[in-house]
């Protein structure tokens, strides 16, 4: 058994493992999240999947009667074809007494003194140095920094995590989690030898036994290699990486030759993605998925995946790498 990783990422959230389950819509139900927190990380509710804020407290009222362990609500700020009550569900988790909010899409500012009034530790995510820096005095406790390789929106620099991560060390005094391209514990062991105090995971926490998705959507996560995503909506600055199915490279056709939003919104709606999930049927609509696919190869629970991670992160770093230094 391998000595467990303890960072400021464990102390600031009270988790065992520093392991972040992504605020993926459509999957991040209380199913997934509670398997997650239960697992040692820390699973966190996506509150757009629920259809009004009312439904939020009773999807955490839910969480809290699966897990008593620490989890989080994450609210993503992006163009959506109808804008949501985005402070309304915020508020309800507050009132809920939810201690742990991710935020992510937009500029947290306005949000982020409602929070911290509440005593509520956010964790920012985004996409690029400069956001980070603008999160960190705008009084983040963690910046979740989300590489080129992700899934759904990664921004439109284009720079992966190899870069960013480094990058982002160089200019932040708070904890930095590490999110996208990663999904064992070679990729948690680079990020944290990149400067990262945790990792954050999507696409591999959709490919488990618990995320709330059907079976086919898993097994062609495992089939599937790194080549299989497309970047959709690059000429709308709104870019998404998807996985790639008829859907996917029809709207990149349609906009590059041209076309705009309305012309593909019944292509992309997230009501017609949210059909894969439901029926299996992967050419249904578009799905998120990041480009780690490739290095996904089976279908475990949260329990055997989380601890799996953390030990081969921390055997790795122990084993092979410090094997290196004579
Ligand atoms: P939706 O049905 O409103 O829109 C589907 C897609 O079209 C989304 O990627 C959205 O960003 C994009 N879009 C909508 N209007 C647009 C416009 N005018 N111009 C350019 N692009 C436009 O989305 P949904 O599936 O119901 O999800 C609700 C919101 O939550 C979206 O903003 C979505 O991006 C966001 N979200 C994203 C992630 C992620 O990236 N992993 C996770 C959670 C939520």
């Amino acid at each position: 058994m391998a000595a467990a990783i303890q960072t400021r990422v464990n102390e600031l959230l009270g988790i065992e493992h520093p392991i972040i389950q992504g605020g993926m819509q459509w999957v991040g139900t209380a199913d997934l999240a509670s398997a997650v927190s239960n697992a040692g990380g820390l699973g966190i509710l996506t509150s757009l999947t629920q259809p009004s804020p009312e439904d939020l407290g009773k999807e955490i009222d839910r969480m809290r009667e699966m897990t008593d362990k620490p989890f989080g609500v994450n609210l993503t700020i992006l163009p959506t074809i109808t804008p949501p009550p985005y402070e309304e569900y915020l508020r309800v988790a507050v009132e809920k007494g939810v201690k742990i909010v991710e935020t992510a899409g937009a500029n947290p500012a306005k949000l982020v003194p409602m929070l911290k009034d509440a005593g509520v530790t956010v964790v920012h995510k985004c996409t690029s140095v400069r956001h980070a820096l603008s999160a960190q005095e705008k009084g983040v406790d963690i910046v979740s920094v989300d590489g080129f390789e992700c899934a759904g929106h990664p921004g439109e620099d284009d720079i992966p995590g190899l870069v960013l991560l480094p990058a982002a060390a160089d200019k932040l005094d708070i904890p930095i989690v590490a999110s996208g391209g990663i999904a064992d514990g070679r990729g948690m062991a680079a990020a944290l030898a990149l400067g990262a105090e945790g990792i954050n995971m999507g696409t591999r926490f959709l490919c488990t036994e618990e995320a709330p998705v059907h079976r086919n959507v898993k097994e062609a996560i495992v089939e599937r290699s790194e080549l299989d995503t497309e970047l959709i909506f690059r000429t709308l600055n709104n870019t998404a990486r998807v996985a790639s199915n008829e859907v996917s490279r029809e709207v990149v056709e349609k906009l590059n030759a041209g076309a705009q939003f309305p012309e593909v919104r019944d292509l992309v709606s997230g009501q017609r993605g949210r059909k894969v999930y439901e029926n299996g049927d992967l050419d249904a609509g578009i799905w998120s998925c990041g480009m780690v696919q490739g290095v996904i190869n089976d279908i475990p629970t949260c329990g055997e995946l989380v601890p799996r991670i953390a030990n081969e992160a921390a055997d790795i770093i122990t084993g092979r790498l410090a094997g290196f230094v004579k």
